[in-house]
């Protein structure tokens, strides 16, 4: 295994099956002490894009007709050596992106799981043989690898988002061009270097790390490129699918979200104050799946604004990798700079800040927010309607159950939805009822299993779900053939 993390080492980019030097290195700083760099980290220029654009396509043929044992075999040795070095790769996570060691750890093993549960599937690609109406013919229908896959993700989940596009690509068969945020490139690193040494011919993948705007746009708008996966902003999402479908590549894209948590009058109180916390401020609210907006009837709302704020006074906000730390670090200046700005607009539109959204310091220089909750807000509010992707969630205050669904469903977004009760009937009408692609039911709005389909509705996602075996519908294409015998 060999490689091990040191600040001083220059980490390549992983182009062909070699490691190639780049245009320029970047320090990957940390956002719990901005004294301390995790590491340099070569940054692409267009001219090495391309070359990793033409790698995948030279790989193609071949790994697309590879042995499915070979694939799942290569898979399961990523998913194991990545499980065996969770704590070392968690805390270069807790370190790069300020979620706490233990989230870190948490998204490791589910990185690794993944490649797990993709090594599995690539065994259990199958079609269907299907009879013609027509005497003597019988119809063949089967799955194809899509090709040369471009994989664009963002900084708030480095490792698990691209386990979850890069496995399934590499499992049915398709080659591999990777580009993680510029603000986290050690865990893309970090699996990208496991996978160059566990049996994946050159070309197979590719990482190349640079800005979106220059090496992003490359590896969307290249003729050679079939498919798009992208995790990140709605506006960055946008410009993609429109660039990537006007030359009819296939487009993936996970967005935004403004994810209601509805607590209704018969929850448990313990219940709903721990979803809140936890789906709102936990991983400090960079999540898209996070619990921005409370949605909360009248009768229980008092008490429960008055025990999340009892659990707010109680959350520790601190260096990542501190083992006592419930809240990291927000992960640069400009989101920070976001986060205070939301605040701001906040009040402005009339809504009370009934605890946190300050700038505290530390004994390192980082970039520590804690966690806010407006109260007395009203749907239509910015603070209600944009996502701030920090430790920030607002209140509403609602009527009864039907108010509540109303104010869910009344966003642009439809990635997650939450609802807690006691009432099977309130449980299951809201179910049907909201248009999430994800609903939780006594449980936070965010933290999902891996195996499963994950993805939204409305302006929160494109195309086909990822994860899970719902995967294969992005990540291969359908195949018809007639035979006369
Ligand atoms: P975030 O707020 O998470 O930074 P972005 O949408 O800006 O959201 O970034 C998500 C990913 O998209 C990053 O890897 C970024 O480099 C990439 N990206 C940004 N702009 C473009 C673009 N024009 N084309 C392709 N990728 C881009």
């Amino acid at each position: 295994m060999g490689y091990r993390f040191s600040p001083m080492t220059q980490h390549d980019l992983f182009i062909g099956g070699s490691w190639v030097k780049g245009a320029v290195y970047q320090p990957n700083l940390n956002p719990s002490n901005l004294d301390e760099s995790v590491g340099e980290y070569a940054h692409a220029d267009e001219a090495k894009a391309k070359d990793a654009v033409a790698a995948a396509r030279a790989a193609l043929p071949e790994w697309s007709r590879s042995n499915i044992q070979t694939r799942a075999d290569a898979l399961d040795r990523v998913g194991t050596e990545i499980l065996a070095r969770r704590e070392e790769i968690g805390r270069l996570l807790a370190r790069e992106e300020g979620k706490t060691l233990k989230e870190g750890i948490g998204e490791v093993t589910r990185a690794g799981n993944i490649f797990k549960f993709f090594a599995g599937e690539a065994l259990r690609i199958s079609g269907e043989l299907v009879p013609s109406v027509r005497s003597g013919v019988h119809v063949e229908v089967t799955r194809e690898p899509v090709g040369v896959v471009t994989i664009i993700t963002p900084w708030n989940f480095p490792i698990a988002i691209p386990a979850w596009k890069i496995a399934p690509a590499l499992a049915f068969g398709n080659t591999v061009v990777f580009k993680p945020a510029e603000l986290t490139p050690g865990c893309a690193w970090a699996v990208s270097e496991i996978i160059s040494r566990s049996g994946f011919p050159a070309g197979v993948f590719n990482l190349v790390i640079g800005k979106g705007r220059i090496v992003g746009e490359i590896l969307v708008t290249s003729p050679e490129v079939d498919a798009v996966s992208f995790t990140g902003s709605v506006e960055t999402g946008h410009h993609i699918l429109l660039a990537a479908t006007k030359r009819h590549a296939k487009v993936q894209l996970e967005m935004g979200g403004k994810n209601p948590l509805v607590v209704l009058d018969d929850a448990d109180i313990e219940v709903a104050v721990d979803c809140a916390v936890q789906g709102a401020f936990y991983s400090t609210g960079q999540r898209c799946t996070a619990s921005s907006r409370l949605v909360v009837t009248d009768g229980i709302h008092d008490a429960f604004v008055e025990k999340t704020i009892s659990r707010l006074k109680a959350l520790r906000v601190g260096d990542a990798v501190a083992p006592d730390t419930d809240v990291g670090p927000v992960v640069d200046q400009s989101q920070l700079d976001q986060d205070l700005s939301y605040i701001e607009i906040g009040r402005g539109e009339g809504a009370r800040l009934a605890f946190g959204g300050e700038r505290i310091s530390r004994d390192t220089r980082g970039y520590y927010l804690s966690p806010a909750l407006f109260v007395e807000t009203d749907n239509r509010m910015r603070v209600n309607r944009e996502e701030i992707f920090g430790p920030v969630a607002t209140v509403v205050r609602v009527k009864g159950y039907e108010e509540a669904v109303e104010v869910a469903n009344d966003t642009e977004f439809g990635l997650s939805a939450g609802v807690v009760t006691t009432s099977l009937k309130h449980a299951d009408d809201f179910k049907r009822r909201s248009r999430a692609g994800m609903v939780m039911v006594n449980l936070p709005t965010a933290g999902v299993d891996y195996h499963v389909p994950f993805g939204g509705t409305k302006g929160s996602s494109y195309g086909p779900r990822e994860q899970g075996r719902y995967a294969r519908e992005f990540y291969t294409t359908v195949k018809t053939a007639y035979v006369s015998s």
